[in-house]
């Protein structure tokens, strides 16, 4: 039987990022992934903060020889209205781009510059059980041809994503509060799209909030599209090979027949149901990290930067642990991953009940505002120091209400 350090499960941003740390640390470490690479995988527009964590696991330099489309920003729009927000003007000092990627190519370049560094990278290992100890983890994993193999690790860094491995093995998933919504999307040609749809994220709100509608451009003149909605539209829209889906893009009057068009690159795909949370985030023997913890909604596409920012950090304490220090798991680990979704769930409800869009549709908004605002979008949400972070429960809804008492007043 194979012992190493730590086992990580899943090659996706979580496991990569944590892995290569640990290695970096003089570690052993084995990668078990379920699927062969590269692979699909929703996910496609990171923000400027993940580029901070990629750079300290040592993997942003083996992304940049890929030249993915860069992203330098974000517009919302709905109907008429619109706000830009740049990256450059943001409050918070750091990264001022990020890019949009294709994820096959994205993670699997994660992985092999993973094994590069002398992680063990296992692809079409499935584990299907786990036994966490004081001293001693098992993991027991079917491999490609069905045969069954057993590891044991010292630790086990969960980052297995919706596959959400210990959670379902361990009973730690919770139900999440937000309705259950889904997504419809595929890539289509975007040949001739303007210099700014290039170099941004497009978000359109419609259905009075309740729906809305990315396009995420790619270096190769292709762009995601998805629609995202409550559950049964988003069923209905998936039907008969997404026929109303590919029906919406093209007609869609606020994409200004931008797609009116173009040919599919692949038939639609859907997800339903995506948004859950998790009791607790470690135990004995391992932690979670990724979509493992919690997952809220792919609105202000925080996803891929929660992965590689709880990646990093469930590794600095694995590392920590393996060392010998008592490591308060729950204050050093658990409370900073949660504050920062906890931000990004005041987001997530601000877009759905409209105030976030009172705001940024606003006849006029503060610069400062924006700019604080643009920081908690480009994923510095652990910044104290921007009041849009500190009192991100209450800021959203108090702001709205003023602009809608001015604005009334004004009418
Ligand atoms: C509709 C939608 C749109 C989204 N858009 C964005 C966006 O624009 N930007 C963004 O940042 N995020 C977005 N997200 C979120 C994003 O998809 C995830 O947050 C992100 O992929 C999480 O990364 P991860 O490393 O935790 O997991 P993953 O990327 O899911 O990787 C986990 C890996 O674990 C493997 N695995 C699963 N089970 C097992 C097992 N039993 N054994 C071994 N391996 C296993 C899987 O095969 C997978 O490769 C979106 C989500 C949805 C639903």
């Amino acid at each position: 039987m194979q012992t190493v350090d730590v086992v990580v499960i899943g090659a996706g941003p979580a496991g990569t990022v944590a892995a290569s740390y640990l290695k970096k640390q003089g570690y052993s470490v084995t990668i078990l992934e379920k699927e062969k690479f590269p692979r699909f995988q929703i996910g496609e527009s990171l923000l400027p903060c993940c580029m901070e964590h990629l750079d300290e696991s040592g993997l942003l330099e083996a992304v940049k020889p890929l030249n993915f489309q860069k992203k330098t920003g974000a517009a919302f729009m709905r109907g008429e209205k619109r706000c830009e927000f740049y990256f450059s003007e943001q409050y918070t000092k750091g990264w001022t781009w990020t890019w949009q990627v294709k994820r096959a190519d994205f993670d699997n370049t994660l992985a092999e510059a993973t094994r590069a560094k002398g992680v063990d990278v296992n692809f079409e290992c499935e584990v299907l059980a786990v036994e966490c100890g004081p001293e001693k983890q098992v993991i027991d994993y079917k491999d490609v041809d069905g045969d069954m193999h057993r590891i044991e690790s010292r630790f086990i860094i969960d980052a297995s994503g919706y596959g959400r491995v210990l959670p379902r093995l361990f009973d730690l998933s919770k139900p999440s509060a937000f309705s259950p919504r889904g997504a419809v999307f595929s890539h289509l040609e975007d040949k001739n799209r303007s210099e700014e749809a290039s170099n941004n994220i497009f978000v359109h709100s419609f259905d009075d909030n309740k729906s809305w509608i990315w396009a995420i451009p790619f270096s190769d003149g292709s762009t995601s599209v998805g629609i995202v909605g409550d559950r049964e539209k988003i069923i209905d829209l998936a039907a008969n090979g997404g026929e109303k889906y590919k029906d919406f893009i093209r007609d869609f009057k606020d994409l200004n027949g931008r797609f009116k068009e173009s040919q599919l690159i692949f038939e639609p795909r859907h997800i339903l149901g995506y948004s859950v949370g998790v009791k607790k985030m470690s135990g004995e023997g391992f932690v979670l990290s990724g979509n493992s913890t919690e997952f809220l909604d792919p609105i202000f596409s925080s996803g891929v930067t929660f992965a590689t920012a709880s990646g990093l950090l469930s590794a600095k304490m694995t590392h920590r642990h393996l060392q010998g220090e008592v490591v308060d798991w729950t204050k050093d680990y658990e409370e900073v991953v949660q504050g920062g979704i906890d931000v990004f769930r005041s987001y997530v409800n601000g877009w759905y009940t409209g105030d976030f869009q009172t705001i940024v549709f606003a006849k006029t908004i503060d610069e400062d505002i924006k700019n604080q605002i643009c920081s908690v979008l480009a994923g510095y949400v652990w910044d104290q120091s921007n009041p849009f972070v500190k009192k991100h429960d209450t800021i959203l809804p108090t702001l709205a209400k003023v602009i809608q008492m001015k604005e009334r007043a004004e009418a």
